[in-house]
Parts: structure tokens; C-alpha cells; sequence
């Protein structure tokens, strides 16, 4: 194919790119004549910037161009179907909001990010016999790469882009796949080029369900194995032959009898790496009139098509989970795809096998436990239709869905749904937006909802449903408060009071679980000479060294920094060092003290380091091998174990004392979530260590009195016009010199128009030095302004940003925005 001359370039159509830097504005770039046809809007492309090469994403179409020099794209840069119209949407919406670039949104959406080079590479299919006579039509240079492909095979995309610097080899190569000559696959590291190819075994669908019946009760007597091995895959299950084995204990002979009486039929499916398969039984559940009631609205507004956004209001145990496995069945059944974000710390794999279990391979699971080539994977098998729910953390809100038609948000309040590296974007808030463009409903599920969530259900914006009663019934549990202020609260030397001992030996002799938080990890959070006062402190950051008792060292856990805790003060040379505070490896030593039979597990990031440890774990503990489990607030979040009497806390005062707004809110929620355990032979009890035992917030949670928590704090935070009163955006300035810091953060301070906007700070923030950065906050507050006039506010900030950038770029001075921070310090 000839190359245009640069007169016939005006012909050219246009594309604007965007790229993964920090640019606001995308790139324009002409289509080759090549790519005319692949190029779409969604397609990721590789172009030509500054003197290499970068993978972007086409987000539009211009007519014309201002621009005198405009270079042309070079390929596409996979063979992935292009972003449907509502993620570019989704991601343009997140980019203004967030005031983030559009191109590291985009990255942030796609499973292989922005790779300059996506990890592709090409085979010849093993079924074509063409040969090169087969090959009519093409150049020579595809001869060639066919000779090469025979020879050795597979070739990465990679090498072939730098050995034949053509245009558009990616698209001509595609075009030879579709012709059956080829077939481009994924390979990243450690995954086999080759998809791997298994035979699947399943029920003959043409057999009528009376046939089968028949048959059955005809085998049942002579037969039972191959009975068995009907049944188990009734219900339109497939299976691998060894999978088939394992499971129903019969052999390869009666699997092979049944496929040649046409009873069973056998496929080769690419192996998708998918692994958590559950094949229980299903129990047949009786939906209650309150579950009931609550299908049928979301289901009504469903086939209305609407945008219809609501609260589920239910306590844990009231049945929201199957209310969700309802109302997307119904969504299902009506053609359309449904999106289920739960927190990441959620999909354990008892809720996995309950969806898997329910909507089979129509469904994909992402959590963080997979690794990029399994994730590319069910991001494909989303994008072709192949799956059509998709049940994951934050950034399942970026699967490639077409046709969605239901979104859950389950345990909304959570704050890891808000992403705390750039795009700062909450994945529920994100959500809502969704499904207002869209006009589908979804479902905000909590027993604790966000302040800002139930203001929306008050107010009329969101529609409030409720599942206030536990579906098996239970109490709700009792609550002790330990004044940790009274002379001997504690059992000497021990984190410990006599009440939680006596309640933590009471569950050992009934042989029922307790749970212990303590929101802190290591041995101690720090050391202190007795002499001098000094305390051991990181070289790189502002905090106290942890003492860990495993190694005897001093840790630092923001960055990692570590050495030999010392015998004497690195002040004085004093040798009376003290080991103050309590984190859990010293609950775990005085629990070990104390109960010298219990079985202990601890539960924090020392001891899930391992990518799924902590799934490990708490399912270890959910099959009874411990008595007690121990943790930071990671075994908040996996509380619910019926066999779990008792919740211990420590110390509440970690939580409740942090200098930030939401601390209260926090408080409630952790504490009422552990008191929502509850026992299946008595209720559950929860005993609470705290140094402020009058703090109003420990009797709404004693009387577990959600409605005057939220009348509580919607009274403050309207005083102080903070969210939902309010809007809030924070503004973070970094840079390795404090005072060039300080002088950035007021200089900004100072920048930022103040019509409609009132600033607090600058103020160092609360890890004011990290990493040997040095870090000040602003913080934006403003009333519930338009989303026009936020846009303007955020608009100047980014000339405010601009400019200060310039101005302190010698300093390397960097500058964050947040916006809806649920960080503010
Ligand atoms: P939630 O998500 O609100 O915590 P789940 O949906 O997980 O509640 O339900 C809690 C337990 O009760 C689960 O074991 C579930 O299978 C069971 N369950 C839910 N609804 C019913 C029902 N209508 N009848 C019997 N059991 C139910
Ligand atoms: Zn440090």
C-alpha cells in the first residue's frame, strides 16, 4: 500500500488521543488510510509522541485541526474490542470531577493500563492448510512473516512491530485472523502463549427434562453411577473430565459410555482462569414479605428502564445478599448485564461461591488475588459478552459492560471504594452517576450507610428500603464498656481487663469463637527512654518507630525503613527503655499468657503479606481451626461468623481520637458492626476497652441506634457546612524541602480565588513527612454549590496548579487534588 502524499493528507480523517500524562487536553493525530476502517472511537492506538512511541485511547473525531504539524498513528495497540461509549463517558465524567487527566483515567480503566507495548503475540491457527498460496493478495512482506511463523512460533507482537516498521501491522494481521490464517494472543509473563484448551463435558442440551426423568429413574437401581453423574450435571453445569471424576467418583469408562450413548457431549474451551468453581447445593430459599417488598421495587423501576437510585437500609443477616442475586436474575432474564461492587476485603470466598453458584459461568469474579493475565481475561470475556455480571472491588466499576442494566453497591459506607491514588474517584458516587446516565436503577446496600448516603435518602434523592430484621432471627448483642481509666482495669502487665478475660474464658469452655481488634500492628508503637523522654523516631518520616517483637526491630510502617531495636537510648546512652502502647503482637503474647491452650490466629499486614493470606485465614477460622482471632480492622470487615460470641476491642480510643471529622462516624460504624455478631444458641457480646467511657457515641451503639447517630452528626457537620452540608476538596503540596513546602502551600493558599470557596490550613498534614517528602494540606470548603460553579472552582485550580508548579518546579514541589476527600488530614 502506497503512502499518501502530504497534499493528499487534507482527506486524512482526524482522531484525538488520549495519552497517559498528566495533560488535560487530548492529542490529535491523523488516521492512515490503513487503519481507516479499525480505527473507532474507544480503540487504543500507538502513536508517535515526543521522539517515542505511547499507547493511548480515541476519544473523538475531530473536523479540523488548528495544528500546522500532525503526525499519524502508527497501529492499534491490541486487538481488544474498543471501550463501549458509557466507560469513555464514565471516564470523561471521572476526569472533570476528579480533576484528573483523561488519559490516566483511561489507563486506570483498562486491565493492561497504558502499556507502550500490550503483550500480544502471533500464531499461525493450527487448522490452517492454506499454506502461502493462501495468501493471495498479500504483500511480500506477509509472506514472509508467515515463513517466520511456521518456522517458529509464537512470535511476540513486539519483535514483528520492530522488524517490519510498517503502518497499521497490528490491523493486518487482524485481518489475516479473520481470514483463519492466524490467531493473536495474549501473552503476559508467566502465562502460556497458547490459551490452553480443554475438553469440558456437559448434559446434551437437545434431551427433553421428561427424557431425562425417565432415564434416571431407569438407571437409579442399575446404574447409580451414571445416575450420579447425570444429576451432578443437571442444571446445564460443564465440567472437565477430571473435575466430572474427582466430584462424582466415577470413571473415565462411564464418562466415555454416556458420550457415545449421546447422553453427555464433550467441547474444547479456552481455559478460562477462573478457578473459584463451587458445585454445593443449592438451598432453595423462600424469599421473607420485607425481601419480598424490596425485589419488587427494584425490580418495578428496572422494567420501567429509569434511573432509580436506592438506599437498602438492612442490618447484616437481614437478606440484602439475596435480594441482590434476585433483582439481577430478573435483570438477567431480561437480556441486560448487571455490576456488583463490593469491598475488596468482602469477596471472601463464601460470597464468590454464593454468586458463582447462582449465575455460573455468566458470571466474573475480580479481586486482587488474580494475577494480569487472568484479569485480562475476564475483562475480555465481559467485553465479548461471554459474562454478563461482574462481582468486584473499586475498579470492577471499569468492566467493559454492554447493555448494563443494574448496579449494586454493596456495603456502600466502605471507604476503600474511594481510591486514594490518582484518579481519586469513589467508585460508589461514580456508580450513581451510571445509572443516571444510563436510566437504570441501582441498589446502595449498608447497615450503617454513609452520612452522605442517608442525607440522600432523606432528602428525597435516593429512595430508602429497608430490611430491619435478621432473616434467621437473633438478638442483637449485648455491650460492656471497660473504663480503662479506673485502677486496676487491666489485669497487670496485660492489655487485657478481667471482663474480657472472664467473657473470652467462657466462650473456650462452650467451645464458641471470639474476636479481638486491636487497630494497631507490631509489638509496640513505640519506645520511649525513661530518662530522657526521647523516643525512637524514622529517619524518613514523621512517626514513631513500631517495635516487632518477631525480629526485635524497630519498623517504620510508612516506608519500610527497619534496624536492630537498640539496649540504650540513641539520646542519652540511658539503658531504661520503655516499650509503650500495645499493638498485636503483644495482645497475641498476652493472649497466648492468659489462655495457654486457645488456639490464636492474628490477622494484620504482617501476617497477610502473602497476596491471598488473608482470605486463608479467615476461612480457616470460619472451618473452626481457632478460638480466637486476632487483628487490626481487617477482621472487622470479615465479622461475620455465626459461630463468633464475642467481639473484643481493645482499645476504641485508636479510632475515635483521630483529629478528623468522620472519626466519630467511623467509631459508630466499626463498634456496631462487631456488635452486630450474633450467636445461633445466644446472643453475641461485645466488650469495649476505652479511656472515654463518656463519649456519647458508646451509648447509640449500645441501644444500636443508627437514626440518632445520623440526627447527631447531621446537627454537627451542618454547623460546620461539612459534607453532606458542604462540599469539601483537598489540596496536597509535597516536595522534599519543608520550608519550600510550606511557602508552595501559602503561595497556593493565597492564589485560589476565595468567592464561594473558604480555605483551611495550610497546615502540615497529619504524616507530615513521609518518605523523606514533606507534606501540607488545604483544605477547600464550600457550600452545595451547582456542579457548574464546582467545575469553575475547579477550573481555576488547575491555573492555580499550573502556576504553582512552575513557580516551585526547581524545588520539585507536587500538588494533589482530592476532591470529596475522606481524608482530611
Ligand atoms: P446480608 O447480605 O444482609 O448479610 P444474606 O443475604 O447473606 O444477608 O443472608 C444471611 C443468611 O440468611 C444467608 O445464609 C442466606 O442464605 C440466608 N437467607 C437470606 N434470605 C433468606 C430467606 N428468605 N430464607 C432463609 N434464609 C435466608
Ligand atoms: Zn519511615
Amino acid at each position: 500500500m502506497p503512502t499518501l502524499p502530504p497534499a493528499e493528507k487534507s482527506k486524512l480523517k482526524l482522531a484525538d488521543v488520549a495519552l497517559p500524562i498528566p495533560s488535560f487536553e487530548p492529542f490529535t493525530y491523523y488516521i492512515p488510510q490503513e487503519l481507516a476502517e479499525q480505527v473507532k472511537l474507544g480503540s487504543r492506538v500507538t502513536v508517535p509522541f515526543m521522539k517515542g512511541m505511547k499507547t493511548g485511547v480515541v476519544i473523538g473525531f475531530p473536523a479540523s485541526t488548528e495544528l500546522e504539524k500532525v503526525r499519524e498513528i502508527a497501529d492499534l495497540a491490541d486487538n481488544d474490542p474498543p471501550a463501549p461509549p458509557n466507560l469513555l463517558e464514565l471516564c470523561k465524567w471521572i476526569s472533570d470531577y476528579y480533576v484528573c487527566p483523561i488519559g490516566e483515567v483511561l489507563a486506570a480503566a483498562h486491565p493492561a493500563g497504558m502499556l507502550a507495548e500490550s503483550k500480544k503475540a502471533v500464531q499461525l491457527k493450527d487448522d490452517y492448510s492454506g499454506g502461502i498460496a493462501g495468501l493471495e493478495g498479500y504483500s511480500q512482506e506477509v509472506e514472509e512473516i508467515f515463513r517466520r511463523l511456521k518456522k517458529c512460533k509464537p512470535l511476540p507482537l513486539s519483535g514483528l512491530r520492530k522488524d517490519y516498521r510498517r503502518k497499521g501491522l497490528l490491523s493486518l494481521l487482524m485481518a489475516m485472523e479473520k481470514r483463519g490464517i492466524l490467531e493473536i494472543v495474549d501473552s503476559f509473563p508467566g502465562a502460556k502463549y497458547r490459551p490452553q484448551r480443554i475438553a469440558y463435558i456437559y448434559l446434551n442440551p437437545e434431551l427433553t427434562e421428561d427424557y431425562l426423568l425417565t432415564w434416571l429413574n431407569d438407571r437409579q437401581a442399575k446404574s447409580p453411577k451414571q445416575a450420579a453423574l447425570v444429576r451432578f450435571l443437571q442444571g446445564g453445569m460443564s465440567v472437565t473430565r477430571k473435575t466430572l471424576m474427582t466430584e462424582t467418583g466415577v470413571s473415565s469408562s462411564v464418562i466415555k459410555t454416556l458420550l457415545d450413548r449421546g447422553l453427555l457431549r464433550e467441547k474444547y474451551r479456552e481455559v478460562i482462569r477462573d478457578t473459584a468453581v463451587d458445585f454445593g447445593e443449592e438451598a432453595r430459599i423462600v424469599h421473607t414479605e420485607q425481601q419480598k417488598a424490596v425485589i419488587s421495587s427494584v425490580n418495578q423501576a428496572f422494567d420501567r428502564k429509569e434511573y432509580a437510585p436506592f438506599l437498602l437500609f438492612g442490618v447484616t443477616g437481614s437478606g440484602k445478599t439475596e435480594v441482590y442475586m434476585e433483582v439481577i436474575s430478573h435483570c438477567l432474564q431480561a437480556g441486560k448485564t448487571a455490576m456488583v461492587l463490593v469491598p475488596e476485603i468482602a469477596l471472601t470466598p463464601q460470597i464468590a461461591s454464593r454468586f458463582r453458584h447462582r449465575f455460573g459461568g455468566q458470571i466474573v469474579i475480580q479481586h486482587s488475588r488474580i494475577s494480569r493475565g487472568e484479569r485480562y481475561d475476564s475483562w475480555r470475556r465481559l467485553a465479548t459478552g461471554r459474562a454478563r455480571v461482574v462481582i468486584g472491588a473499586r475498579s470492577a466499576l471499569f468492566a467493559p459492560l454492554q447493555n448494563l442494566g443494574l448496579i449494586i453497591v454493596d456495603e456502600e459506607h466502605e471507604h476503600s471504594f474511594k481510591q486514594v491514588n490518582r484518579p481519586h474517584y469513589s467508585a460508589r458516587d461514580c456508580a450513581v452517576w451510571l445509572a443516571k446516565k444510563l436510566n437504570i436503577p441501582i441498589v446502595l446496600g449498608s447497615a450503617t450507610p454513609a452520612v452522605e448516603t442517608y442525607y440522600n435518602a432523606q432528602q428525597g434523592k435516593y429512595k430508602m428500603l429497608e430490611l430491619p430484621e435478621r432473616v434467621a432471627g437473633g438478638k442483637f448483642s449485648e455491650f460492656h464498656l471497660v473504663d480503662l481509666t479506673e485502677d486496676s482495669a487491666l489485669i497487670s502487665g496485660t492489655s487485657i481487663s478481667p471482663l474480657l478475660l472472664e467473657k473470652i474464658e467462657d466462650r473456650l469452655r462452650h467451645g464458641e469463637k471470639t474476636i479481638i481488634l486491636q487497630n494497631r500492628r507490631g509489638f509496640s508503637p513505640f519506645i520511649k527512654c525513661k530518662l530522657c523522654g526521647a523516643v525512637e523516631q524514622c529517619e524518613n518520616c514523621s512517626v514513631t518507630l513500631t517495635y516487632h517483637i518477631t525480629n526485635r526491630r524497630l519498623r517504620c510502617h510508612l516506608c519500610g525503613f527497619q534496624k536492630i531495636a537498640p539496649v540504650i537510648c540513641g539520646k542519652c546512652g540511658g539503658s531504661d527503655l520503655k516499650y509503650c502502647g500495645v499493638g498485636t503482637q503483644r495482645v497475641e503474647e498476652d493472649l497466648a499468657g492468659l489462655f495457654p491452650d486457645a488456639q490464636t490466629v492474628r490477622m494484620d499486614l504482617d501476617t497477610t503479606a502473602a497476596i491471598d493470606s488473608h482470605f486463608k485465614i479467615l476461612e480457616a477460622f470460619a472451618q473452626g481451626k481457632y478460638d480466637i482471632l486476632l487483628g487490626t480492622q481487617m477482621v472487622a470487615k470479615g465479622l461475620d461468623f455465626p459461630q463468633v460470641t464475642l467481639v473484643g476491642i481493645i482499645s476504641a480510643d485508636t479510632e475515635l481520637l483521630r483529629p478528623d471529622f468522620r472519626a466519630e462516624e467511623r467509631t459508630f460504624r466499626l463498634l456496631v458492626q462487631a456488635a452486630g455478631r450474633s450467636g445461633r444458641h445466644r446472643p453475641g457480646e461485645v466488650v469495649v476497652q476505652t479511656y472515654n467511657p463518656k463519649h456519647p457515641i458508646f451509648n447509640l451503639v449500645r441501644h444500636n441506634d443508627y437514626i440518632s447517630f445520623y440526627q447527631k452528626t447531621a446537627r454537627e457537620r451542618q454547623g460546620l457546612r461539612y459534607p453532606p452540608f458542604g462540599r469539601l476538596i483537598k489540596l496536597s503540596i509535597s516536595g522534599p524541602q519543608e520550608s519550600k513546602v510550606a511557602e508552595a502551600a501559602s503561595y497556593i493558599s493565597q492564589m485560589i480565588p476565595r468567592t464561594e470557596v473558604r480555605i483551611l490550613g495550610p497546615s502540615p498534614a497529619l504524616l507530615a513527612k513521609v518518605k523523606r517528602k514533606y507534606y501540607y494540606n488545604l483544605l477547600l470548603k464550600t457550600d452545595l454549590l451547582t456542579l457548574q460553579r464546582l467545575a469553575a472552582i475547579k477550573r481555576s485550580l488547575l491555573e492555580v496548579r499550573e502556576s504553582a508548579l512552575q513557580k516551585y518546579r526547581g524545588d520539585k514541589v507536587g500538588l494533589e487534588i482530592d476532591v470529596d476527600p475522606l481524608e482530611t488530614l
